[in-house]
């Protein structure tokens, strides 16, 4: 009997892989956590029913949602990752000498311990001594914690369910207030095509430019979430993210399969409709 994983991106339109073999499935106390192999891409992972990442193209969402800010600030040493209990994030941020702390908080400790076990690809530097992984709510870790970061990436789930939290004003303000005076946020943003998440798209670009004087949108194309096209928001208190030093970053030497420095200033550059949609009110 064929198996096949399928996912509604709209009540009218759905995305489905022949699936091999489903690996896990398990209820955590927060989501519905499952893993299956597939000839096309690979091993994938979803949470509620919703991809959160495949083997073939985890490298786009990661690459993106790491280096654009690494190479807009190469000084970054202290840096919050909220959610990202794949590890795809740690990952990519690992590569970089000059990181001298990382701190994960993901919610569902069960994710993690999943995605030890089946997605090494992702998870394989969660053990690097500079991590420090936290299983709590990421809206109340920012509430207390004491630390100050230079970076905080927000690699959480849609706004709803456990992530909802995650796109409100509270935390928002709360990320700002523990960023150094030139401290950068960037967070997953939801697709701008389909109607159902646009409007959750602009909600949390408004909620940001509150806080923030510099507040960008870049986008990429991530074959596996709804529409291909995906968006990040890029929120700073001193750098524009317009202005790299792309020597700099390519002296690192870092080999990418995605990201490069001409990617960067392009991913900036945004179709009509979605520099409409961020200007509605
Ligand atoms: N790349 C994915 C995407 O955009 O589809 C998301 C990656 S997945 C690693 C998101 C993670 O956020 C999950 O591990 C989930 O447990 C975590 N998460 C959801 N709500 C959270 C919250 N309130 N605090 C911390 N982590 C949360």
């Amino acid at each position: 009997m064929e198996l096949w994983y399928t996912e509604e991106h709209t009540p009218t339109v759905r995305f489905s892989i022949k699936v091999k073999k489903q690996l896990f499935g398990g209820k955590s106390p927060f989501q519905q956590v499952d893993v299956f192999d597939s000839e096309e891409f690979g091993r994938f992972f979803t949470l509620d029913g919703l991809m959160m990442l495949t083997e073939k193209d985890e490298f786009i969402y990661h690459e993106m949602i790491v280096h654009v800010p690494m190479a807009t600030n190469p000084d970054v040493r202290r840096v919050l990752v909220i959610g990202g209990g794949d590890g795809g994030t740690v990952r990519e941020l690992s590569r970089y000498k000059t990181i001298e702390k990382v701190d994960m908080v993901d919610i569902d400790e069960m994710v993690v311990k999943v995605c030890r076990e089946l997605l090494p690809f992702t998870s394989n530097k969660l053990d690097d001594p500079r991590v420090t992984l936290y299983f709590e709510d990421g809206l109340k870790f920012v509430r207390t914690v004491e630390e100050k970061y230079d970076l905080i990436i927000v690699d959480s789930t849609d706004p709803f369910g456990p992530g909802e939290g995650l796109f409100t004003k509270e935390f928002y303000g709360n990320c700002c207030k523990i960023l150094n005076d030139d401290g950068i946020l960037v967070n997953q943003h939801e697709n701008p095509y389909y109607d159902s998440y646009r409007a959750s798209m602009r909600r949390a670009h408004r909620r940001i430019e509150d806080f923030f004087p510099i507040c960008r949108v870049y986008q990429a194309h991530i074959p596996t979430y709804p529409s291909g096209h995906w968006l990040f928001g890029f929120a700073s208190k001193k750098f524009d993210p317009l202005e790299i030093d792309a020597e700099a970053w390519n002296a690192l030497g870092l080999e990418t399969n995605y990201y490069n420095t001409d990617i960067h200033r392009g991913a900036f550059m945004l179709p009509n409709y979605v520099k409409r949609e961020l200007e509605l009110e």
